[in-house]
């Protein structure tokens, strides 16, 4: 179909992410993808600075994640869960438990990364029933979080950012703790870690489980706080009864230049989520990993975890998987995340001086500049395109985050976009 058609009825029946049905933002036509190059319908090829929202860790159009879809799909693509397995399923758990961080045995193949927000949750709280403690149905967690867009994960969301306004009445009323204060290139001040303890000791009876995004925090905010807090969160979730879920659906997989951020600090938590990169973007599909205890609790007394998605453990996403972290593990995104996080500080720490620039921060492949006021998406958006590059900023938010195999050339070319949009001004 031609590209002009094919948008004018792509705007009249599809809903695109964040925006109006009836008004909506721009949208871009691609045809095709490869390495870190966008193909657009009129020809243009652009620079990837996202990943497709932290997915695409190896490129787009990677001959081995695409061999790896091609066999099985010849073998079969997706067969039920329910009294069925197979191979690909049964690797990528053994896989999963062998690079997590240690206590975490036992896998929840999701299909999504807020499908396996709600599959934590629901474990964290069938956990002390099945332990006979009533009363723990409530959530711990800190603002500026983002947990994904089901009703669980969107409780657990910022109450301002998030979409607690929207439907108010409708979530369940968790506990929040202020935003973790510690920024993660300052000392760590213990104090920061004082809110969130007040908050469990008081409501310990109520609380199942504390949930965070481990050192980044992602659609949140794009925050970077201090290891050391995690570490406090173990301890205050030991001392008092409390379960730890961290949430590893951006973080995971190398971006933060540990394979999961939660390695900044040495601790394991109690119940683990994987999703986005875990197939190197080719497919939705996420994992909720716990511990023996956690799966010994809910299914004590002939207990059953009730969750099971149609799609559970689909064949051809978990043989993507399945290679995609055979690739991790032969240890190149080790070298190449350092060289990336080396361009992005080259290229976007200096912008700090520009006017309306709040902030610059950069950690493993993940770079941000924070503006003071929001952005223009529509106009940046021209711009970048523009310039042969595909960013896609929100709120007061420009980051970067592009797969592990951009060249030096490709991160001084996003990095150069962004520095060329400040200086013209074109954020504020
Ligand atoms: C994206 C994201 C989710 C939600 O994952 P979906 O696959 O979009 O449902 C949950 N938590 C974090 C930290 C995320 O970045």
């Amino acid at each position: 179909m031609e590209s002009e058609k094919l948008l004018a009825l792509d705007r009249e029946l599809l809903w695109h992410p964040y925006t109006s049905m009836t008004n909506p933002l721009k949208c871009r036509q691609v045809v095709g993808a490869r390495g870190t190059r966008l193909k657009l319908a009129d020809g243009r090829e652009l620079v990837d600075g996202m990943s497709s929202w932290w997915c695409a860790i190896h490129g787009y159009n990677h001959p081995r994640l695409n061999a790896a879809a091609k066999r099985q799909i010849d073998a079969f693509s997706h067969v039920m869960f329910g009294g069925l397995t197979h191979e690909p399923a049964v690797m990528l758990g053994q896989k999963l438990v062998r690079m997590a961080p240690k206590g975490l045995e036992r896998v929840f193949l999701a299909d999504s990364g807020s499908v396996s927000v709600e599959v934590a949750l629901k474990m964290a709280i069938q956990y002390w029933r099945g332990r006979g403690i009533n009363g723990k149905n409530a959530l711990l967690t800190v603002r500026g979080g983002y947990h994904g867009d089901t009703f669980g994960a969107m409780s657990v969301c910022d109450p301002v950012n998030g979409m607690h306004h929207l439907f108010r009445g409708s979530l369940q009323e968790q506990f929040f703790a202020p935003r973790p204060a510690c920024r993660f290139d300052s000392p760590f001040d213990p104090e920061s870690l004082a809110p969130i303890r007040e908050l469990a000791e008081k409501n310990r009876r109520r609380i199942a489980a504390l949930i965070i995004e481990p050192v980044v925090q992602g659609a949140g905010g794009m925050w970077f706080y201090h290891p050391e807090y995690l570490k406090g969160l173990r301890e205050i979730c030991d001392e008092l009864g409390i379960l730890l879920i961290f949430d590893e659906i951006a973080t995971g997989f190398g971006r933060t230049k540990k394979l999961f951020a939660s390695q900044w600090a040495g601790v394991s938590p109690d119940i683990m989520c994987v999703g986005k990169a875990l197939t190197g973007g080719y497919m939705t599909l996420a994992a909720t990993l716990a511990t023996k205890e956690v799966a010994e609790g809910v299914s004590s007394g002939g207990g059953v975890f009730m969750h099971g998605p149609t799609f559970m453990g689909n064949p051809l996403a978990c043989a993507v998987a399945l290679e995609s972290l055979e690739i991790l593990g032969e240890g190149k995104w080790e070298g190449d995340v350092a060289r990336i996080e080396k361009g992005l500080r080259d290229g976007l720490l200096p912008l700090k001086g520009c006017e309306g620039v709040a902030d610059a921060r950069v950690l493993g492949a993940i770079g941000v500049i924070e503006t003071q006021k929001p952005v223009n998406l529509e106009a940046l958006q021209d711009f970048f395109v523009e310039k042969g590059v595909w960013i896609r900023p929100f709120s007061n938010l420009v980051y970067l985050m592009p797969p592990f195999m951009a060249s030096e050339e490709d991160i001084g070319a996003l990095t150069g976009a962004v520095g060329e949009a400040l200086s013209r001004g074109l954020h504020l």
